[in-house]
């Protein structure tokens, strides 16, 4: 049989970001130094295939403090904490390594920032999400938080001259963009960081979907349905006007996308490893004739260090 023609370009930068190889590589470190089972509060990143594969290694994932042994290694998750996790850990005594991402740290400390002086603060950010969690208690007042243009519309706040903003690092840039513009207008005198919470894996990233767009039929975004910036990607190609799915790996494709398809393009969320992109090229392979290219993309550099302990 021939197989028909298909043209694969593959987005960069794609998949791992700094944050997520490092909150990896404690665990495993902490595997390693300490022998399983070690506790994980939450999942460790937002990737099915990462928490199965370090569940099998002996990391036992779990959503509260309350739930793990007195005296267990537990590792909070690359998404950060509130004070009263990590008040919840001590009091109950938890060797506590933090893999919470250095840039989910810097936004913390912005609002702690913005707290000391006293200023009324906002989040931008999807509710529920832990990483919103952990920023809102990193603080002692009840931070207003708004999700669109919409919600910024709605919200009532004590001093209209005394605000100040931060947001969740893995949103939209452009619909941040368009919340920034509403906080300030609605609130002329409200400070924070442009769009500079956003880090730089989820800019890199949406940049690149943007550029993989504009010349492809449809987009395959390798990532696990609760991730936030892998959502994004796939948010971000659709309202390009190009179909785009998001899917764990390869089993996630449906072979009627690919009707009258010639050229696809493939990326992956900040916690999806490679791997997940090298299976679903041989899925491809199976069914089509592929040429596989890559796209220019700007060369990430950022390393973050382990803490000391695993060192
Ligand atoms: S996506 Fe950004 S904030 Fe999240 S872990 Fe990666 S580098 Fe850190």
């Amino acid at each position: 049989m021939i197989r028909k023609n298909l043209e694969v370009v593959l987005a960069a930068p794609r998949g791992f970001c700094a944050g997520v190889e490092r909150a990896i590589a404690i665990v495993e470190k902490a595997l390693q130094k300490f022998g399983p089972p070690v506790y994980v509060r939450h999942e460790i990143v937002h990737n099915k295939y990462v928490v199965e594969d370090l569940q099998k290694r002996g990391a036992i994932f779990v959503d509260e403090v309350d739930q793990i042994p007195e005296g267990a290694v537990t590792i909070f998750s690359a998404h950060g904490v509130s004070d009263k996790v990590e008040k919840d850990a001590k009091e109950r005594n938890l060797p506590v390594i933090d893999a919470t991402c250095p840039l989910v740290t810097k936004v913390h400390l912005e609002a702690k920032k913005h707290e000391k002086y006293q200023k009324e603060i906002i989040l931008i950010g999807h509710e529920g999400h832990p990483e919103v969690e952990g920023t809102a208690g990193r603080v002692k007042q009840k931070v207003v938080l708004v999700s669109s243009p919409e919600d910024v519309k709605k919200i009532t706040v004590k001093n209209p001259n005394n605000l100040a903003y931060v947001t969740q690092t893995t949103l939209s840039v452009d619909d941040t963009t368009n919340i920034i513009n509403a906080l300030k207008q609605r609130f002329p005198n409200i400070q924070g960081p442009s769009t500079k919470d956003i880090c730089y894996a989820t800019q890199n990233r949406q940049n690149a979907v943007k550029l993989l767009a504009k010349e492809v039929d449809l987009i395959l975004v390798i990532g696990s349905v609760n991730s936030s910036n892998s959502n994004r990607l796939r948010d971000l190609g659709e309202s390009m006007g190009v179909s785009s799915y998001l899917i764990d790996g390869a089993q996630g494709i449906q072979m009627k996308w690919l009707q009258n398809i010639s050229k696809i393009g493939i990326t992956a969320g900040a916690s999806a490893p490679e791997i997940l992109i090298d299976e679903t090229l041989r899925f491809l392979d199976n069914y089509f004739s592929i040429a596989v290219r890559t796209l220019e993309g700007i060369e990430e550099n950022v390393r973050f260090k382990l803490p000391a302990l695993l060192d």
